[in-house]
């Protein structure tokens, strides 16, 4: 496994590998891996003859109030996660690689990044796209993988790949969970104990949720019932607690075919976010 820092360097691994008839997949992560990004690393390790996972923590995506200092960097754990699953290139480049002084173009895709996530982080969203369409035009990879656990994010680098004809095709994995449900997150890290044991309650609120959706009730109905089930969560500050279309993020009253509920709460003062697609899948 190679790991550089330079996009020379990712352009001139990457040109080999094409020379050698490899397909390429990609991984884009912030590092401080867990078996969440592990299983993205593994289903591209599955479809592509040469692998490049990214560990960026991307300064554009962070608000100013938000924890970019504090976000953990664990390179040499990361590095050996990245080897053990058989990566073959990692790309860790410093912040001024990806954002030298003076850059004045970025890329947002509108509407959708302004709801939910976008609506509580003004600005978050327009850094993933931004770094997103940078590395994809420095990575060139011929597919991508994201983890559904970022419903919203996924649905937007979705968007943004149609609108901009970007050459790739994007692939969305199924969220890895702890054997108690709780989604997994780097931010989980954050928790203590019981802060852990009280984020659960996004995790049941959407089990519950599914319940409600087999058992036919509205979707807005499903909404107002993981909503209250969150609120009444000791120390568990609510969000939002939706169900929504899946290509347009519009809270739902009447059913349809593929629904999603999404929800999000801060447990002190960590953000937790989870979602579950009921239905055919949109993908
Ligand atoms: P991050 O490092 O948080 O930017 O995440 C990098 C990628 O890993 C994103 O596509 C995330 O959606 C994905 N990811 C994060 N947590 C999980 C999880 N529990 N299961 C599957 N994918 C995940």
């Amino acid at each position: 496994m190679d790991v550089v820092e330079r996009i020379d360097a990712v352009r001139f691994a990457v040109a080999a590998a094409r020379q050698r008839g490899l397909s390429v997949g990609f991984v884009p992560t912030m590092g401080a891996l867990h078996v969440g990004h592990g299983r993205l690393i593994e289903v591209a390790r599955k479809d592509c003859g040469y692998v490049v996972v990214s560990i960026f923590v991307n300064p554009t995506q962070f608000a100013p109030h938000e924890d970019l200092q504090q976000y953990p960097r664990p390179r040499e754990h990361d590095l050996e996660l990245c080897e053990r699953l058989g990566a073959d290139l990692v790309f860790y480049p410093p912040v001024d690689e990806m954002y030298p002084p003076g850059a004045l173009t970025t890329v947002q895709v509108a509407e959708l990044s302004t709801l939910l996530e976008g609506a509580i982080r003004p600005t978050h969203f327009r850094g993933v796209t931004t770094v997103v369409a940078k590395l994809f035009s420095i990575v060139t990879p011929d597919r991508a993988y994201f983890g559904q656990k970022d419903y919203q994010q996924q649905l937007i680098l979705r968007t943004m790949v149609r609108d901009l004809n970007l050459p790739v095709t994007m692939q969305t994995v199924e969220t890895v969970r702890d054997a108690d449900g709780l989604a997994l997150s780097s931010r989980n890290a954050y928790l203590s104990p019981e802060q852990r044991l009280a984020g659960l309650c996004l995790s049941q609120a959407l089990q519950r949720g599914e319940q409600c959706y087999r058992d036919g009730h509205p979707p807005d109905e499903i909404a107002r019932i993981m909503a209250r089930d969150i609120e009444q969560t000791a120390g568990v500050n609510l969000d939002y607690a939706t169900v929504v279309d899946p290509w347009t993020l519009i809270p739902l009253t009447t059913p349809q075919a593929t629904m999603v509920g999404l929800v999000a709460a801060r447990v002190g003062t960590t953000r937790l976010i989870d979602n579950a697609i009921w239905g055919p899948s949109p993908f």
